[in-house]
């Protein structure tokens, strides 16, 4: 079959076609075809930080391990407490975090305990030592008490077998701390991904190279190498690529050959130089060409041999904003991380906002509290799909939905704040 016929055929089934599904359609798509990676490495503990958990950690002790005092003060029987008046309890030794007491609460008496000291037996009551006051032989307490109070039981946090942490889990300082409480000293986490990327245009000069007419410095090699970087992924960065098929070819080739994602930025758009569309088309499959956002709508998402592709924008917001939207999501997918949703909130718009109905906008903004302790959001500045200086004094992208029109002052908006995305 000639090309021609194959242009011609396409039509509405054209992937690069001007009716583009919206972000929501686009992430099912994404989220359908892409498959978690199985393999799996054991690492030491502390270099499992922000990698996702293999497997299911199932509790090997009980958190804590035994029944301690959750403040400094004196350890008692309960049916010592006094129903009204004074109680006075002799005092018998003294119990330490680290150092238990050896003695017996016998009824009548007390035993002075540091916060997590192991209760001593007969005691199941803690007085704060602020509620108690010094008697001659020991201490008085008196009413208000609750049997039980300011004591932690064994197992209270975790329980012996029991799961701690699911698979698909990010690994954060939490989860450490966690794994670290139950004494695991190695984590099964999933591999890492492997990511090769590439930018492209003939305009594009790298850092330290000095620049001629109509020409500009690559940034996009930077926004990726920073997003990727914490996503903790390996990174394979093959550079700027001239525009041509055969430069774009053979780029395509080498990071098929490594990695499990490739990632592009430029020509995908409809120029004359813009090649990865064309190259693309005949060295993989293009699931989808277009989607309805903005910035970002010549989004490319497919697959060069075993590798997922994602062909980016050329302009550096919009391949912030899809990289985030969508790129971000299906690389966690693939890392086998679960449950990553997006936060999103309302805020007042505090800008006016130019939007047209059509497609999903990403505004870059930030947010503040207002006089009346509620969340506002103002845009960072013009919002054309190239200007990274409004990008990066923002802290939120505010998302207009498709069907919505321009927003005003005190209107409500969907705010999604970058911590939450990255
Ligand atoms: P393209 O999609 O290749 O037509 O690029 C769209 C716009 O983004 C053009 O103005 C390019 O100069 C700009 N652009 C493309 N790649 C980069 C890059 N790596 N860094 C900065 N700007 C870029
Ligand atoms: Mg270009």
């Amino acid at each position: 079959m000639s090309r021609e016929h194959i242009q011609t055929e396409a039509g509405c089934a054209d992937p690069f076609a001007a009716d583009a599904p919206s972000i929501e359609a686009a992430t099912r798509r994404i989220e359908a075809d892409i498959v978690p990676i199985r393999d799996r490495e054991e690492v030491p503990l502390r270099d499992a930080l922000g990698r996702i958990l293999a497997e299911d950690v199932l509790s090997p002790i009980n958190v804590p391990s035994y029944v301690n005092s959750a403040v400094d003060g004196y350890a008692i029987r309960s049916a010592d407490l006094p129903t009204r008046g004074l109680a006075t309890l002799t005092l018998i030794g003294t119990a330490w975090a680290g150092r238990p007491c050896g003695e017996t609460v016998q009824p009548g008496q007390c035993i002075r305990i540091m916060t997590g000291a192991k209760m001593p037996d007969g005691a199941d009551t803690v007085v704060m030592q602020e509620h108690a006051e010094d008697a001659e032989t020991g201490i008085c307490v008196g009413e208000g008490h609750h049997p039980g109070q300011n004591v932690r039981m064994a197992g209270e946090d975790l329980v012996a077998g029991q799961p701690a942490a699911a698979a698909g889990k990010k690994i954060t300082p939490a989860v450490l701390g966690l794994l670290a409480s139950l004494g695991i000293p190695w984590v099964a986490v999933t591999r890492r991904l492997r990511v090769a990327f590439f930018a492209t245009g003939d305009e594009l000069r790298s850092i330290g190279e000095p620049l001629g007419e109509g020409e500009l410095y690559d940034s996009n090699r930077y926004t990726l190498y920073g997003m990727l970087a914490r996503l903790g992924v390996e990174q394979l960065d093959l550079g700027v690529v001239p525009d041509t098929p055969e430069a774009i070819r053979r780029a395509f080739e080498r990071a098929a050959e490594r990695a499990d994602v490739i990632i592009t930025t430029g020509g995908v758009s409809v120029g004359e130089a813009d090649y990865v569309k064309e190259v693309i088309t005949d060295l993989g499959e293009v699931t989808f060409g277009n989607i309805a956002i903005k910035p970002g709508r010549p989004l490319a998402f497919g697959r060069v041999g075993r590798s997922v592709f994602f062909g980016l924008p050329g302009n550096p917001v919009a391949v912030m904003v899809t990289f985030y939207q969508l790129v971000q999501p299906g690389l966690r997918r693939m890392m086998g991380e679960t449950g990553t949703r997006p936060v999103r909130f309302e805020a007042r718009c505090l800008s006016q906002l130019k939007k047209r109905p059509g497609r999903t906008e990403f505004q870059r903004g930030r947010l503040t509290i207002d006089a009346d302790g509620r969340v506002a959001v103002s845009k960072t500045g013009a919002q054309g799909s190239g200007i990274l200086s409004s990008m990066s004094a923002a802290d939120c992208f505010i998302v207009l939905p498709r069907g919505s029109g321009a927003v005003g002052p005190g209107d409500t908006v969907w705010v999604e704040p970058f911590e939450g995305t990255t």
